[in-house]
């Protein structure tokens, strides 16, 4: 399959995963031809692929459909262009087309009537649509990174930016490790490339997402390379300093990440922290078989908020696992009340196929795991209630998510991470809000989840 060569291709940064495809998971291809803005699409189109769970495949033989992002700048890189297209129908069949080349469909579609879609330059949103189409997503909450929401694409001035693959544990739930292997870290520079250039191309925030950040360099040792040192303290501080906000995703609450706090604290990333704790109960996580299951837990967060007392902390839960007793359950909500984290999401537990929490004992009937949700849900929104309260009257920085035809402005606080967290709503004065921009409002009106403010002056 013909690619940029590898030094050219960050997301596929020398520690190369065999990516063996979990049954039943959708799988794409991907030939990328042309300029390195052409390889940020492709990055970024990766990036978000893999995120919604999606294999991707080094060879023809094993995609559901190929996506060739093309170059249209010579004639030579046209008729290359032309060449990698038709190679992609013999070798596969189901091509989905995109890039330079792509500003001009009918020039495609005449030589190559079978693609199943033709996109333009810089235009990923609507190559991921196509995907979507010809591949549908197939979406499983324990193993993906992002919301199963399939057809939300990231816009323009937000991307995730994945920093390794796999992971080195092995929570009895969770196939990723069978899936995709051990940790296998980018180089930091590699990654800072790739921000760099996402930055240059207009992107306001950077979302950090791997299956377990803070262990980010432990597989290369946290080696220095170029200049930068593969550790997330270190990585954080110099994705801090391209202006960006950078938000930190799947942070696991190991001792170090107490080094990331003063970050948060000066101001180079964002006072958040997406913690996926699951539970509270020690033999719980221990029957998860958790990193960090014996951790303090509610130590470590005063600990942070000492340090940074505005941190935003999210998190996610299973509820009704295995052996879950109703005193383990009670114990996580009383943990709920001492750690009154800001953002929750919850899950009911299920089976996934190849998972060895599968033939653990003493399964939890529906109508338990369905009564467990319900509390435990209603203790979130509670306290999620009451701190968004405690925001009216405050001044926050929001970026500019959507404007809409009524004058609406859908912002998101630093506290709220898109697509997984709240939002922050302006419905008067937006007529100069364009997306992407970063405003400061006060807020004047707070509901369970959603905030309401006013602009005060365009930082933009
Ligand atoms: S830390 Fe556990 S849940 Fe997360 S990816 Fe690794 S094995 Fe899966």
């Amino acid at each position: 399959m013909s690619t940029n060569p590898p030094d050219l291709r960050p997301d596929l940064a020398r520690a190369r995963v065999a990516e063996t495809p979990r049954k039943g998971q959708p799988t794409i291809g991907m030939v990328s031809l042309g300029c390195p803005k052409a390889l940020v699409d492709s990055e970024r189109i990766l990036t978000r692929l893999r995120a919604e769970g999606y294999g991707i495949s080094p060879a023809y033989d094993g995609a559901d459909a190929v996506i060739v992002n093309t170059c249209g700048f010579l004639d030579s890189a046209k008729a290359e262009s032309l060449e990698a297209i038709g190679e992609a129908l013999n070798e596969n069949g189901r091509v989905i087309v995109t890039g330079c080349l792509g500003a001009e469909p009918e020039y495609i579609t005449g030589v190559h009537p079978r693609v199943l879609a033709v996109t333009g330059p810089h235009q990923y949103e609507q190559v991921l649509d196509a995907v979507h189409e010809a591949v549908p997503p197939s979406p499983d909450p324990f193993v993906d990174l992002l919301p199963g929401s399939g057809v939300k694409l990231t816009p323009r001035h937000y991307s995730y930016l994945k920093i390794s693959e796999g992971c080195n544990h092995k929570c009895k739930f969770c196939i990723i490790p069978d899936m995709r292997g051990r940790l296998a870290s980018r180089p930091a520079h590699a990654v800072l490339r790739e921000a760099e250039k996402l930055v240059e191309n207009g992107v306001r925030e950077l979302l950090v997402i791997s299956q377990d950040t803070s262990a980010y360099g432990v597989d290369i040792k946290h080696a220095e390379d170029r200049g930068h040192r593969a550790h997330i303290t270190d990585l954080a501080r110099d994705l801090g300093s391209l202006g960006a906000w950078v938000r930190l995703h799947y942070v696991y609450p190991y001792p170090h990440v107490r080094q990331l706090i003063p970050l948060m604290a000066d101001g180079l990333v964002l006072p958040y922290l997406d913690i996926p704790f699951q539970h509270a109960h020690p033999d719980t996580l221990r029957r998860m078989a958790r990193p960090a299951a014996a951790a303090k837990t509610l130590d470590e967060i005063a600990a942070w908020r000492d340090i940074c007392p505005e941190i935003t902390l999210r998190s996610t839960f299973i509820v009704g696992y295995p052996g879950e007793t109703e005193a383990e359950f009670q114990t996580l909500l009383d943990w709920m009340d001492e750690a009154r984290l800001d953002r929750v999401g919850c899950f009911k537990y299920e089976n996934v196929d190849g998972a060895r929490s599968n033939a653990l004992p003493d399964h939890v009937p529906e109508e338990v795991k369905q009564d467990r949700w319900d509390r435990f849900m209603a203790k979130a929104q509670a306290i999620s209630a009451e701190k968004l309260a405690a925001k009216v009257g405050s001044v926050q920085e929001v970026i500019i998510d959507d404007t809409d035809e009524d004058g609406i402005a859908t912002c998101r606080t630093q506290a709220d991470a898109p697509e997984i967290d709240g939002n922050l709503f302006i419905d008067e004065g937006t007529d100069e809000l364009s997306v992407g921009d970063i405003v400061t409002v006060e807020v004047d009106e707070a509901g369970e989840y959603d905030l309401w403010g006013v602009p005060r002056a365009a930082k933009g």
